[in-house]
């Protein structure tokens, strides 16, 4: 096992990395821009290291600062977390350079599904339905068209490098087809360093449904059942919940099926996410592989009752996995509580916050890294808290998230908390009936 990990990320996920270490009786090593000098992940790793300035691109993507620090600190291993260089195949592979560990997967394997049109050719290889699509890049506008015609309209136009739900246009006619193309593409050049569009037939009221699945180094690989992850604003995850309403347990097996199919085609190792879409008559599609520990992962750890940074860990050291699957014995949701003004269009509201009170009791989990008195910095992610409700049923989950948004009480920053506090009211989403253009009609009330 480890001795000492050294975790190259911020917030809540640096915490919560440092707390399973401790568990694990693996020393930590916290990294920090000049920004983040009064975080809780500095005081409560075993030691820190400032790596930078602010700006992410000076700190947290600085490759050279975070290897420096972790040789200085002698860390025989490297936790990425989710965002920054949790998918960067030259950051994996630089750590092996080094001789450090990196906990996650080969580069190799970050390579092959980091790009989401090579991903969807091994998919297809694989056996693992996925979108139909252009297969390749949009090179030229007439075949493009010819292409997009043959699929059927609407179609979407993504980013090859896309991710967060950014670099994404939906066509609906071939007027609109060159215009989105060029924007677009531009749009990803500028997000992602790669203006590389596909395009895939745009699948109508779709779910996001995802399977949680672990590899390790022997070839075996398992599903942990799925999340929901309908509940979005602009393609991004705003509510996460597990088992998923839509769901029996046929289709569970199915999907799960095809994600270790999916993870076993490239001898994954470590914990992954395949994302699927589900349309309206229970046919999913592969749309991509996330291949690190993801934001929701916490809803998976309270159905089923298991530790999956702790796993990813084991994994890295080189351990067995058991090899079965695990099903959910509970019902759990998430909502991420964001530093966002609900009344004014989400926009982010950085400041000190005055007041904190998190929700407490049975069945209540808060991952956050703030307390009163923080300064959320404007350099990185809205995300300030996750609060995440478990009970025997969907409905008393509801219910004890209710109560829980009622308790949680921050002062000083807007949050998100109103809009999840009508979200838990609203019909529809209590009757589990909703698919991803849920938050396009949904209209949020004075409080
Ligand atoms: P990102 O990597 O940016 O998160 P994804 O490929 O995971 O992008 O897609 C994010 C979201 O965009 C999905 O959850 C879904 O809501 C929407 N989406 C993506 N592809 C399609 C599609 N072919 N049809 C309909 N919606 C889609």
């Amino acid at each position: 096992m480890f001795n000492k990990v050294l975790i190259a990320n911020r917030g809540e996920i640096a915490l919560r990395i440092i707390r399973t270490c401790r568990e694990m009786n693996i020393k930590t090593v916290a990294i920090y821009s000049t920004a983040d000098r009064d975080s809780l992940h500095v005081r409560f790793a075993d030691e820190a290291v400032c790596i930078g300035p602010p700006s992410s691109t000076d700190s947290y993507l600085n490759i050279p600062s975070i290897m420096a620090a972790a040789e200085i600190t002698n860390a025989d291993a490297i936790h990425p977390g989710y965002g920054f260089l949790a998918e960067n195949a030259d950051f994996a592979e630089i750590c092996n350079e080094y001789g450090i560990k990196f906990i996650g997967p080969s580069p190799e394997m970050i390579r092959k599904m980091g790009d989401k049109i090579t991903a969807k050719e091994t998919m297809i290889k694989a056996n693992v339905p996925v979108v139909p699509g252009s297969g390749g890049l949009i090179k030229e506008l007439e075949p493009s068209l010819e292409k997009a015609e043959e699929i059927g309209y609407p179609v979407i136009l993504k980013a090859t490098a896309g991710g967060g739900g950014k670099g994404m246009r939906i066509v609906w006619n071939p007027e609109e087809f060159e215009n989105a193309w060029l924007t677009a593409s531009r749009e990803a050049a500028a997000s992602f360093g790669n203006p590389g569009m596909y395009m895939e037939k745009y699948i109508e009221e779709p779910r996001h449904v995802e399977i949680q699945i672990a590899g390790d180094q022997f070839g075996k690989v398992c599903h942990l059942s799925e999340r929901e992850c309908s509940i979005q604003r602009r393609h991004q995850k705003l509510v996460e919940e597990c088992p998923s309403p839509f769901l029996d347990e046929e289709l569970r097996e199915r999907m799960g099926q095809s994600a270790i199919k999916a993870g076993e085609s490239i001898n994954y190792e470590g914990v992954g996410t395949v994302e699927f879409l589900v349309d309206k008559y229970k046919n999913y599609y592969f749309m991509e592989m996330n291949t690190r520990i993801q934001v929701e992962h916490p809803v998976t750890e309270e159905v089923i009752d298991f530790d999956l940074i702790k796993e990813q860990i084991k994994i890295a050291a080189g351990e067995k996995i058991s090899g079965k699957n695990y099903y959910p014995k509970m019902h759990a949701i998430e909502v991420r509580i964001n530093a966002e003004d609900v009344y004014n269009d989400f926009r982010p509201s950085a400041g000190k916050i005055q007041s904190f009170h998190s929700s407490k009791g049975h069945g209540v989990r808060v991952d956050t890294h703030v307390y009163a008195g923080y300064q959320i910095p404007p350099f990185y992610d809205s995300m300030i808290a996750k609060l995440i409700c478990r009970a025997q049923t969907r409905e008393e989950c509801i219910t004890k998230m209710e109560r829980a948004l009622d308790e949680f009480i921050i002062e000083g920053v807007k949050t998100t908390i109103p809009f999840h506090k009508q979200l838990m009211k609203d019909e529809r989403f209590r009757s589990g009936n909703f698919h991803t253009g849920f938050l396009n009609d949904f209209e949020i009330q004075p409080e």
